[in-house]
């Protein structure tokens, strides 16, 4: 019985070992010992893994909720994108902060450059053609570093493959569930995005997508395993910072409130 409580005592100590850097490989009281102590002395075992700095920045919000470290893509006009095709200004339509896919024009994409993201995009499909079904409804993307695919899909009451459904990792990860709104609702997507690490031409670490769609969690920091491909399996291409592009799949799928803040 001694043994077990000097055990006991001992897996104590281990668990009060505080994970601050500072005190990592320091030792405090067993509880026995703090049960001994007075406030102050409890209080001053307790203030030795209270960290001060760095302090995180303040971030304030405007009236349409977005913070203020944020960078908008949408404004008063298209200057943040290019038409990918030949570089020149998106050809996608834009009238009261809502921009719009023009289908045949091609896909867009940021003037900017950007790596590991946190984005935020609302996304509305027209109503819905009852002739065009599964990959043919409402479809468009999100295309993050121009490679990896986060599929934008009028998922609502419309099967489809699952790995091409709203949400997925087009072709290569289900979402964990369906949570597309009625067509013609805006739908909202917030995406948390680490890049991909590359060491010339060898990948030393994977990039990772987390989505939420309407605020439901549907890839929970999954691992994208290579380029977005319709045809084949997913490729290993080396690359840097790089834009994010939007899909014109040739419906007019409408965008509107996109920013995103650099990670
Ligand atoms: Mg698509």
């Amino acid at each position: 019985m001694q043994q077990l409580s000097v055990l006991f005592s001992a897996a104590l100590v281990f668990s009060v070992v505080a994970p601050a850097s500072q005190a990592a490989t320091d030792t405090f009281p067993a509880a026995a010992e703090l049960a001994k102590m007075t406030d102050a002395e409890r209080h001053a075992q307790a203030a030795r893994t209270e960290v001060w700095t760095p302090v995180p920045a303040v971030v304030s919000f405007d009236q349409q909720n977005v913070p203020s470290d944020a960078i908008p893509l949408l404004g008063k006009d298209l200057s943040a994108w290019r038409a990918v095709k030949d570089g020149g200004p998106a050809q996608w339509q834009l009238k009261d902060g809502v921009m719009t896919v023009t289908p045949g024009s091609g896909d867009i994409r940021t003037v900017e450059n950007f790596c590991d993201i946190q984005l935020h995009l609302e996304w509305q499909s027209p109503p819905a053609d009852p002739a065009k079904t599964g990959q043919m409804r409402n479809n468009s993307g999100i295309f993050l570093q121009e490679k990896y695919e986060v599929q934008i899909l009028d998922s609502y009451q419309n099967p489809t493959y699952p790995n091409g459904q709203a949400g997925a990792v087009y072709k290569q990860t289900i979402p964990l569930v369906n949570a597309t709104k009625p067509t013609g609702q805006w739908q909202v997507y917030d995406i948390i995005y680490k890049a991909p690490r590359f060491d010339g031409s060898k990948r030393v670490s994977p990039g990772y997508v987390t989505v939420l769609h309407n605020g439901v969690l549907l890839q929970n920091h999954t691992e994208i395993l290579g380029t977005t491909e319709w045809i084949g399996p997913p490729q290993q291409q080396p690359h840097g910072c790089a834009p994010l592009k939007l899909q014109d799949h040739g419906d007019k799928v409408s965008f509107r409130n996109i920013w995103l803040r650099k990670l």
